[in-house]
């Protein structure tokens, strides 16, 4: 076998060892060669676990299937934007996409090449793009014409010309929850085709400003492909028509939102969406920026907390543990849906985690102990026993989780840490009661 061969197949274990980054061995669950257990024990709970093999598999897999278009991908600071992860996926030659002043300050903390970093959002400050410009990112996803007048006013002012792609919105219905739906008429997000096509207009007017691409990000999760290859359809035809005006178009950012599996595989591979948007960029002869979020980090989470008690009321079995709505809010928020299964059990994880006949298990709701009665992680859910002191682990909690917690009922943030094969960082303190007050200044004095 050749050196090449070799080097595929080792590839192609590692990569199937690392489709399944957390997984029950001798009935405990595992983070890669790690025993969650001893982390709970080690750390306490609540507790974030990261793999980072995951997710850095996550990224070359989406590399790899945009490979043919030369992508840049700009992973979504806003889904998890603890700096070691940000520093793994910079090293692994991932770029960024941010929202605010603070995730810029993170990525450059974490080492990151501004020049290739995409800066999205519809409320830009006049101190973030000046930031922004001065670090010469690779282009803003302008939202509005008042957004617009103001990068041209501050690039004026520092006298270089600022790289913008409009944010178009494409009245795509992809389908997602309700408040995670971006890219459908009346949303706040980007702008519609007249629009779009009177603010570049504008831009070839204006000395201080470069039309560099087109951008659109649809919503999250999107679990089909159609969305993409409407909205890829899309760009091409809204660029020969820039082109034609006399536009230097060479950027077509299709955003991030690609379907994260949060059940049993119900997101489709990188490859069947590479499938359907590679042919439009190829003709359109551009360069491809996506920005993924949830599809690279949301399974290379986990959240562990701890049973305080059980208890039976109205008919119902409550498991209260140690995780709340303010470490996890998603469901909170969402309606989302997370699996959910003890740390140790003899029972293995049901094939189908919304199945309700699953021997040996009661329907359960798995609540916080935060003052909400919507402060829970699942709600009748066919669970094995669990008994106070028992651990639990909420899965897929990568994504949009620690990155949206807060301090509500006062109940300081869990530790965070990054596992890679056997090697353990905690890359996250947990926080103290001290810490829930100092920045609170006390006039009482
Ligand atoms: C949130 C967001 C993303 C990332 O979405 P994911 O679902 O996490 O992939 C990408 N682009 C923009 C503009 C966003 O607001």
């Amino acid at each position: 076998m050749g050196v090449h061969a070799r080097f595929t197949l080792f590839f192609i274990r590692l990569n199937q060892v690392f489709m399944n980054a957390f997984h029950y061995k001798n009935q405990e669950l595992y983070c890669e060669d790690v025993a969650v257990a001893e982390l709970a024990k080690e750390y306490g709970t609540p507790l974030w676990i990261y793999s980072e093999n995951k997710f850095l598999h996550e990224y070359r897999e989406l590399a790899a299937a945009f490979s043919e278009c030369d992508p840049v991908i700009c992973y979504s600071v806003k889904a998890n934007s603890n700096l070691s992860i940000l520093k793994s996926l910079n090293a692994a030659g991932c770029s960024f996409d941010v929202v605010s002043g603070g995730e810029l300050f993170r990525v450059k903390k974490a080492g990151a090449d501004t020049t290739r970093v995409v800066f999205a959002g519809v409320g830009k400050t006049d101190p973030e793009i000046q930031d922004a410009l001065s670090q010469n990112i690779l282009m803003f996803n302008v939202e509005s014409e008042a957004e617009l007048d103001a990068i041209s006013n501050v690039a004026e002012q520092m006298k270089t010309i600022a790289p913008v792609a409009l944010r178009l919105n494409p009245d795509i219905d992809a389908k997602t929850h309700h408040k995670t739906t971006t890219g459908k008429k009346g949303n706040k997000f980007g702008m519609d085709i007249e629009r779009h096509n009177a603010l570049a207009a504008k831009v070839l007017a204006d000395p201080h400003l470069q039309l560099r691409g087109i951008h659109m990000h649809l919503g999250s999760p999107i679990l089909t492909t159609d969305p993409y290859e409407k909205a890829a359809q899309k760009a091409v035809d809204v660029i020969a028509e820039l082109r034609e005006k006399g536009h230097d178009i060479s950027w077509i950012n299709l955003g991030g939102g690609f379907g994260l599996s949060y059940r049993n595989k119900e997101a489709p591979a990188y490859s069947e969406y590479a499938k359907v948007i590679v042919p439009y960029i190829k003709q359109a002869k551009c360069r491809l920026a996506l920005e993924p979020g949830r599809s690279i980090i949301g399974n290379a989470g986990v959240l562990i907390s701890e049973v305080i008690f059980t208890k039976r009321e109205g008919g119902k079995l409550f498991i209260i543990q140690d995780g709340a709505m303010n470490d996890l809010v998603r469901p909170a928020m969402y309606d989302a849906f997370h699996k959910l299964w003890p740390v140790s059990t003899k029972l293995p994880v049901p094939h189908d985690p919304e199945a309700k006949d699953i021997p040996d298990c009661e329907i359960s709701d798995v609540v916080g102990p935060v003052c909400e009665s919507c402060d829970y992680f699942a709600k009748d859910r066919a669970l094995p026993e669990l008994k106070r002191g028992d651990l639990l682990c909420t899965f897929s909690t990568g994504a949009y989780g620690s990155v949206m917690s807060s301090n509500y009922n006062s109940r300081p943030r869990g530790a965070e840490v990054l596992i890679r094969g056997n090697n353990v960082q905690l890359v996250r303190k947990r926080e103290n009661y001290d810490d829930l007050i100092a920045f609170e200044i006390d006039c009482l004095k």
